[in-house]
């Protein structure tokens, strides 16, 4: 699957991956369905990924993750027998909480991501998972995402951490026009080229708008060194150019410079920075 997150939202989830505790029951809520998915899919990965900066979305573990056939992770589906979207208590007990207490395959910890969990789970099956969330084995995790957790069981609801996702604003033709200098930018022989497309950003909306757009490209290159084909040339420029060591550090970069966006940052000393920091990192030996 391929992610669609905001910078914003990817730095809520890496920084509950970072801290090295992630709570046993999480509800991701706010945004829209497919990046609440993407969310659940990027904790999933951190959970279980084996690299330091995680997840990253390269390793063997974090690519099985995404390509849905990770023996840990579990993305349970609506019971084929019953037509609305549910999954019934029976599947349920069969299926998953039967297995709850066997020990991980490979990872350290299993992951269960209940993706529409307010629609998937009637309050029977939500009831069921109870008794697990109350007390939950070390090495378990719990993923439940919801338009808003508040159509959760309480009793489930006071027992997880709540992230709220920001709303996604649509990524315009202007940001993607201006992404794509960026990459021309970083994939330049000369390294004035970067400097004067982000300078000549004066708007922290633009700005802030066209390096969303640029992670996005980041995150496909690396999805394509794992395999993921791609029509953005964007993309395989980047891919030719940089090893993906640097892509997950432009990654870093660029969420960082989107974080200070939202500051009361001056926007010429933050292009200047970025565009240090771009170059140290695509130039460096
Ligand atoms: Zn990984």
């Amino acid at each position: 699957m391929e992610l669609k997150i905001q910078p914003d939202n990817e730095n809520i989830i890496r920084e509950l991956c970072s801290s090295g505790r992630i709570p046993h029951t999480v509800i991701i809520e706010g945004s829209d369905r497919d990046e609440r998915d993407s969310a659940a899919l990027l904790l999933a990965s951190g959970a279980v990924c084996r690299e330091n900066e995680r997840p990253c979305l390269c390793c063997t573990a974090c690519h099985k993750v995404m390509e849905n056939h990770h023996p840990d992770v579990f993305l349970p589906e609506p019971s084929k027998n019953l037509k609305s979207g549910i999954l019934s208590l029976k599947d349920l007990r069969d299926s998953y909480l039967s297995q709850m207490s066997v020990k991980p395959n490979e990872a350290g910890c299993k992951v269960y991501v209940f993706r529409d969990a307010d629609k998937l789970l009637r309050e029977d099956a939500q009831n069921a998972l109870l008794k697990t969330i109350e007390e939950p084995p070390q090495d378990l995790l719990f993923i439940f995402t919801a338009e808003s957790a508040k159509s959760m069981l309480l009793t489930v609801r006071s027992r997880a951490r709540i992230i709220t996702l920001k709303h996604s604003e649509n990524t315009d033709e202007e940001s993607e026009r201006i992404a794509e200098e960026i990459v021309d930018g970083i994939v330049s022989n000369y390294e004035y080229d970067l400097l004067r497309t982000l300078s000549s950003l004066t708007d922290k909306e633009k700005l802030s708008g066209a390096l969303t757009a640029f992670a996005e490209k980041l995150r496909q290159t690396l999805g394509f060194y794992s395999g993921v084909n791609t029509q953005d040339t964007a993309v395989k420029r980047m891919s030719r150019k940089l090893d993906r060591t640097r892509v997950i550090a432009l990654v870093g970069i660029t969420n960082e410079a989107v974080r200070k966006l939202k500051t009361n940052v001056n926007l010429q000393l933050l292009t200047t920075w970025l565009s240090s920091q771009y170059r140290r990192i695509t130039w460096q030996k």
